[in-house]
């Protein structure tokens, strides 16, 4: 397991909805077979429908072949740990990607003697490239699941003699560097028949007696790149491989973001108004005294991005503040979006300002152009083409 990161990750877990299994089950007889390994069986000891008082069985199978498994570095050492002794936790943070499956021909990386041109190969170079934007996850990331096959794989599954893709060494020891548990959806991470190199293996393993690896897991369409909450509880069995049945939820990161640590109370605010979806408090660097910011509760950086239902609720709310002021006088109602635009916070936020002289509140230069006439009737057209649905 990894040392405890320096840094703490907040992290949100959607613990609204179901985990999605991303295993294959055990099925009598198998959804999935590789290596030429078909036979299981679910051979009955006692049966109810044979007038039995229970049913009991006697079951074979093969983990490696008959669906998702995991499991440790005896399965290529003689070593003395086995599933029943490795140290694992029951959740981890997961990384989901997809890589870039390349042709043997194209890339300089160790594969088996044995390879062919025109083998599938996963490459450090083509996982490097998807895992750049997580390199300040890198600490927190415990497990990685990788992705090869581009849609929902649909069963029953015979891989036996197909030479599905396989990993570099390289891509292998950089996925290493990254965690302690890598997740795939091939039957192997090494080629179906490498003459027994275990390239990939070795490199993830790389002497290691806590890591481990799954294969043939099953990635749902639904599950898109990204961060998950990863449970897993292993079977204790004394061997070196074992069924196992992974559970992902969607995991958040926390924003570091004022705006929604004024909505949680973690920084203070003087609250003017709050219901379910929206927010409002005074700005502590007001242009004049009543300046209001009314914010959605989701966090969205520009307005574009705010979710319908926050902005009906929102904008009711200002209305309802703004009343106020129009009591006294003349208001601005002022949302920026960008820097360039004068916004400073990157939470999307409307300021209701009171205008209570020439001097205070907001002050405007509106320095207006004086177009064609026709140059501006096809920037309409233009961009009324552009509106989305
Ligand atoms: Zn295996
Ligand atoms: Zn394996
Ligand atoms: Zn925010």
């Amino acid at each position: 397991m990894k040392n405890s990161p320096a840094a703490v990750l907040e992290l949100e877990i959607d613990c609204s909805s179901v985990p999605v299994d991303i295993s294959i089950p055990l099925n009598f007889p198998p959804l999935v077979s590789c290596f030429g390994i078909r036979s299981m069986f679910d051979e009955p000891i006692l049966s109810i429908s044979e007038g039995a008082s229970v049913n009991c069985s006697k079951l074979m199978i093969t983990p490696h072949a008959h669906g998702t498994h995991t499991e440790c570095i005896s399965h290529i050492s003689k070593c003395e740990t086995n599933m029943s002794t490795v140290q694992y936790g029951a959740h981890s943070l997961a990384l989901l990607i997809r890589c870039e499956i390349s042709n043997r021909s194209e890339t300089n990386e160790t594969c088996p003697r044995n390879s062919k041109a025109i083998d599938r190969v996963i490459t450090r170079n083509s996982i490097e490239y998807v895992m750049q934007k997580y390199e300040n996850l890198k600490t927190h990331i415990n497990a990685i699941m990788i992705r090869t096959y581009a849609s929902d794989l649909q069963f029953p599954i015979d891989f036996t003699n197909t030479n599905p893709a396989y990993f570099t060494k390289e891509a292998m020891s950089l996925i290493s560097e990254w965690s302690d548990h890598v997740l795939v959806d091939l039957p192997s991470i090494d080629r179906e028949d490498d003459g027994g190199e275990l390239l990939a293996h070795k490199a993830f393993f790389n002497n290691n007696t806590n890591k481990l690896v799954t294969e043939l897991c099953r990635f749902p369409d639904s599950l898109d790149e990204g961060l998950y909450m990863l449970t897993m509880s292993l079977p204790r069995w004394n061997t070196d491989a074992v069924p196992t049945q992974p559970l992902v939820s969607r995991v958040k990161r926390m924003s570091n973001c004022i705006f929604c640590k004024i909505i949680q109370g973690t920084i203070p605010s003087f609250k003017i108004y709050e219901n379910e979806l929206t927010y409002a408090f005074m700005d502590i660097q007001p242009l004049s005294m009543g300046h209001i910011l009314v914010i959605p509760k989701t966090h969205a950086q520009f307005f574009h991005e705010v979710p319908d239902e926050n902005l009906q609720d929102l904008l009711p709310v200002a209305k309802k503040i703004a009343s106020v002021f129009h009591k006294k006088g003349a208001y601005n109602i002022l949302q920026n979006n960008g820097r360039l635009a004068n916004q400073a916070v990157d939470h999307v936020h409307f300021h209701i300002i009171p205008k209570n002289s020439e001097e205070d509140g907001l002050g405007v230069r509106w320095n207006s152009m004086k177009p064609n006439m026709e140059d501006l009737k096809k920037l309409a057209d233009e961009i009324q083409s552009k509106i989305p649905a």
